[in-house]
């Protein structure tokens, strides 16, 4: 909804793209993003600073973890051709109209409904089920897989991390796992634990969650929302996380608190 609060976040943000702050700029977008997901307005300048913050060599460019922020997925296109990991802003997503597109990472074919990356439209440029013509600046997008933990509008109180091993988890290892799959801790300043364990168990998600559990009992209270990932650190070893969201809104419209 265009409030007050709205308007004046998303005209600082094209004020900072104008000064090549992208960084900020994409904070003041992300926070309207996080109380109105589905503003056009706010979606058409999420993809602007992405789509030139990836490009440019702005004053403040844009970080692997801003790029991969979850409010961002469904703006993104992805390659629907199996086992491909390209995902892409389309150019369409901000500009709309026939744009023409040099050298595209991608495009959309309007009658399968499917995406494909360069790698797999080829040199023909056709969409490589039907080969018609693909659509290279799609005004829509079909989004991409997480690369971060799920993030809600509501401040994380309480992160616990289980990591498949023995003796202390360090903190080196703890800030480079937090920063790439849950940025969001470093926003709110939850409490967090960290857990060796050894071995592995078949259930991480449930034993993460017991964990969280068996050391604060309020969090399995309808005052709280958990949620837990697993997955691998870039040395092999696996790891589990449990965020303990508070069940209030973590960014509020002044002018419209619901
Ligand atoms: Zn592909
Ligand atoms: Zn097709």
């Amino acid at each position: 909804m265009m409030t007050p609060w709205t308007r004046a976040l998303l005209d600082d943000a094209r004020e900072l793209i104008l000064a090549g702050r992208y960084r900020s700029a994409l904070d003041c977008v992300l926070t309207v993003l996080s109380v109105y997901p589905a503003l056009a307005e706010a979606q058409e300048l999420a993809a602007t600073i992405v789509y030139h913050g990836s490009r440019q060599s702005p004053v403040e460019p844009l970080t692997r973890q801003d790029m991969w922020d979850t409010r961002l997925d469904e703006l993104f296109c992805s390659c629907d051709a199996r086992g491909c990991t390209a995902a892409w802003m389309s150019i369409g997503r901000f500009m709309p109209g026939n744009v023409a597109v040099a050298n595209p990472i991608g495009g959309r074919c309007e009658a399968c409904d499917q995406y494909f990356c360069r790698n797999h439209f080829g040199r023909r440029n056709g969409c490589p089920r039907c080969r018609r013509a693909l659509d290279h600046a799609p005004q829509v997008s079909n989004g991409r897989p997480s690369g971060q933990m799920v993030r809600l509008n509501q401040p994380l109180v309480h992160v616990q991390v289980l990591r498949e091993g023995t003796g202390v988890v360090s903190p080196e290892y703890m800030t480079d796992l937090l920063s790439w799959v849950a940025p969001d801790v470093f926003e709110d300043s939850p409490t967090i634990r960290a857990l060796s364990i050894h071995p592995w168990p078949d259930n991480p998600d449930d034993r993460a969650m017991m964990q969280v559990i068996v050391e604060h009992d309020e969090f399995g209270e309808d005052t709280h929302d958990l949620r837990v990932s697993n997955g691998h650190s870039k040395d092999g070893s696996r790891w589990a996380i449990v965020k303990v969201f508070a069940k209030m809104p973590k960014y509020v419209d002044p002018d419209f608190p619901s």
